[in-house]
């Protein structure tokens, strides 16, 4: 069954992206996932019926990379309608969208660690690679392979790989704030090592984690064991903390909370400065995408004003959406549900509880005052405006307002909205 046997072939990228496909395209997506009430609630900022008011962040949902990465999944199928179609991992952290390929029949391959099923690809399979990237030797195997790619990845986490490659070439360490364990981050983790494979990364996630960095930073600590406790999953192999934080840079998962990103950068500067009595060694780069950061600035500024509870929508695993809701708890009661099945009844959410991280049954009374509520909503950058809209109505369904009664509110404003 293998193509890998013999001359190594050439990578075989196929542009999906025809006109006359994306057309289609673009109407099927619309309808999986567009909707009308959504742009209702978000054109008038505070969209109330009866003691009942709901309103959205300015930005929420889809990016233009998770968009970009959806269309050209779809368009997979239309431009392949025979061809096996194989996507590394999810497309994105949501499972309504990714239910929607699997009904397509694209099938998705494990993205820790590549299996059997990697061998038996061929010539004639096509193999998606999500909007977060992959790591180079899942793309060096699927290139053996000779299956051809729809490469999704994302313009901004490319960025970022064009920045660790640089560390690399130039005999800089990456210290890489993120998640080890996430797709995006071992996609970043792997160019980090360079062209030739000798460069050196550590990921890091925490402020903690960067202080403990910082100490070794200003040699503090000589126990190589304890640094490698510390950080199990996310160094480059034959790390040697005594020599491979000379000359660091930092760069970040796209995805970050901009101002813990900022902070863990100017500690690292801080340490380097105070080891060398210069800054020379330290190199910087802000990788955060500028979807998460719109949507970040976006619930800052919708957080100025009052709201009972917040509800943000999302996949527990979206990266993008936890910084969300670390933000919004801050102010008010938070709840990161994944759709609107999460809210129960009036009085039981159930909702991803970060800390804890599992999904939580809470008690509350909040939505079943009977004085007025206001209800905010936003969602990461996953999130289809379809999962929104059903959140919205489950909310007035619950304050016992009915989906005519927001259909006869929103003819009474004048918009086409036809909640189904
Ligand atoms: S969140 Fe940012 S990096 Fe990720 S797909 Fe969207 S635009 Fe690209």
């Amino acid at each position: 069954m293998s193509a890998a046997a013999g001359k190594k072939p050439k990578p075989r990228r196929v542009n999906v992206r025809k006109p006359e496909v994306m057309e289609r395209v673009e109407a099927e997506v619309a309808e999986h996932y567009r909707s009308s009430l959504v742009e209702v609630v978000r054109s008038q900022g505070l969209f109330t019926i009866g003691n009942t008011s709901m309103t959205l962040a300015k930005q929420f949902g889809f990016c233009y990379g998770v968009e970009r990465a959806i269309d050209l999944a779809y368009a997979s199928r239309r431009v392949f309608p025979e061809s096996r179609i194989f996507l590394i991992g999810e497309i994105i952290h949501n499972q309504e969208v990714n239910r929607q390929l699997t009904e397509m029949g694209i099938v998705s391959l494990p993205w820790e660690k590549m299996d059997e099923q990697y061998d038996e690809l061929t010539s004639e399979d096509v193999v998606i690679v999500p909007a977060f990237g992959a790591p180079v030797s899942f793309m060096d195997k699927i290139e053996r392979q000779g299956a051809q790619t729809v490469d999704t990845t994302c313009g901004d986490v490319m960025k970022v790989w064009r920045r660790v490659r640089g560390f690399a070439k130039d005999g800089v360490t990456s210290i890489i704030h993120g998640k080890a364990s996430h797709e995006e981050t071992r996609a970043t983790a792997s160019r980090a090592l360079g062209d030739d494979k000798t460069g050196h990364y550590v990921v890091i996630l925490t402020t903690d984690d960067a202080d403990y960095l910082c100490e070794w930073i200003r040699g503090e600590h000589s126990d190589a064991g304890a640094f490698y406790a510390r950080f199990p999953e996310g160094l480059s192999e034959g790390f040697d903390p005594m020599v491979h934080l000379d000359r660091v840079g930092v760069a970040n998962q796209t995805t970050m909370l901009k101002s813990e990103t900022e902070d863990i950068q100017k500690r690292i500067q801080v340490a380097v400065e105070s080891r060398d009595g210069d800054a020379e060694k330290f190199f910087v780069f802000d990788t955060i995408c500028g979807a998460t950061q719109e949507r970040q600035d976006a619930l800052f500024e919708m957080l100025k004003h009052k709201m009972d509870a917040l509800l943000v929508v999302g996949g527990y695993n979206s990266s993008n959406t936890t910084h969300l809701v670390e933000i919004g708890e801050k102010e008010l009661p938070t709840f990161f549900i994944r759709t609107s099945d999460c809210l129960q009844s009036l009085e039981d959410i159930v909702h991803f509880d970060l800390h804890q991280k599992v999904e939580v049954s809470s008690k509350t009374s909040i939505l079943a005052q009977d004085e007025k509520v206001v209800v905010g909503v936003t969602a990461g950058a996953s999130c289809p405006n379809n999962l929104i809209e059903e959140t919205i109505l489950r909310v007035f369904d619950l304050r016992g307002i009915s989906r005519e009664q927001v259909q006869a509110e929103c003819d009474k404003l004048g918009v086409a909205a036809a909640p189904a």
